[in-house]
């Protein structure tokens, strides 16, 4: 990592106890024309204990998790925090406000870590992020989902660090969201989690369902999670939630780390572990969340040209749960469709070296 100075302007003291709101100023780009960004912050800070940072609209087109943001801005007062929160609800507003996953610039800004100073805008505000967020952060929280394309099963999940002391931390803070399911996910090195991993910090990303429509369902559930995952960490008053308390039974954990030579990679494309052989209509004949065995036909490609046509069929490479897929039934020869992955045992996963 470049060693200069942040060039980002930082309005908030984060020493400061109480509410700050204010904008980071990410400068014009006179290599592109790209005009100065203004990046929504605030901090809720009181008295003693862990600082949280919470983030969202990462990619543009991922808003459940930037709804919660903003509820939690307008919701929770300094009088219950006990620590500081510092919420970043939506990182990239321009690429919010045109429904797209990157920012308008093309660059993705989770493969901008840990950035440059001295780089484009995107990389300049990830570095910020590297060099004064993180390290004033205990906990980094970012939010994510499948976006306008795609649908996961809402969930909290996280890329597994070696530190089985971090891990497991890692792993309570990941459950105390409260999901049906939560995965295990391999990345290459470039993204926010794994620069704020490297650092040391307890870190919580979600996958909060996708598509266009957002579920009364998973905009409860993704408040509930965040709320619950700050009396976690005691940031926030109130009484940890368990599925045990709700009567639930544990969580279902996979495993969609792909380091094993199976096909897919959620580091190179979400849903590739099913790669569309043809292009046509894609018919999904299994629900996300549900259980899949080897060889079981998850899906089908109906022709735009010959009706006549038998449907290509598609079938599940191995045995475990359907996670996700591209949800726009219009799809074209190679696209990624589908992301499935083995149930691990939460024992295993700890024990692991
Ligand atoms: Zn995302």
């Amino acid at each position: 990592m470049s060693a200069g100075p942040s060039r980002i302007a930082n309005p908030l003291d984060f020493s400061k106890p109480g509410r700050q709101s204010g904008h980071l100023l990410v400068p014009a780009d006179p290599a592109t024309g790209a005009p100065q960004q203004r990046v929504p912050i605030v901090t809720i800070a009181n008295g003693a204990g862990p600082t949280v940072l919470i983030s969202a609209g990462n990619h543009g087109d991922e808003y459940e998790g930037q709804i919660a943001a903003l509820r939690l801005i307008n919701e929770i007062e300094p009088s219950q925090v006990a620590g500081r929160i510092i919420v970043v609800p939506i990182i990239s507003s321009e690429a919010s406000r045109a429904n797209t996953r990157l920012w308008p610039s093309g660059a993705n800004f989770n493969r901008s870590f840990p950035g440059n100073p001295d780089g484009p805008p995107i990389e300049q505000l990830a570095y910020f992020f590297s060099t004064v967020l993180f390290p004033a952060a205990d906990v980094v929280i970012d939010m994510h989902s499948a976006g306008r394309n795609g649908w996961i099963v809402p969930c909290s999940h996280m890329c597994v660090p070696n530190d089985p002391v971090q891990r497991k931390a890692m792993l309570e803070a990941m459950e105390a969201w409260n999901s049906d399911f939560h995965f295990f996910y391999t990345s290459v090195g470039n993204y926010l989690p794994n620069e704020a991993e490297r650092q040391g910090k307890i870190v919580v990303t979600t996958e909060l369902g996708g598509t266009t429509r957002v579920p009364v369902a998973v905009q409860d559930m993704s408040w509930n999670g965040l709320t619950n995952v700050l009396r976690h960490f005691g940031v926030l008053e109130g009484k940890v939630i368990t599925r045990a308390s709700l009567g639930l039974p544990p969580a279902t954990l996979v495993d969609c780390r792909f380091d094993d030579g199976r096909i897919g990679n959620v580091g190179s494309g979400l849903f590739d572990n099913i790669i569309a052989p043809v292009t046509g209509l894609f018919e999904v004949m299994v629900e996300p969340g549900s259980p899949v065995t080897e060889g079981q036909t998850v899906g089908r490609i109906w022709s735009h040209d010959d009706p006549e046509r038998k449907p290509t069929e598609l079938k599940s490479p191995f045995t475990g749960y359907l996670m996700g897929l591209r949800t726009l039934p219009a799809v074209e020869e190679g696209q990624s469709l589908a992301l499935i992955g083995t149930r691990i045992d939460r024992d295993a996963l700890l024990a692991e070296r």
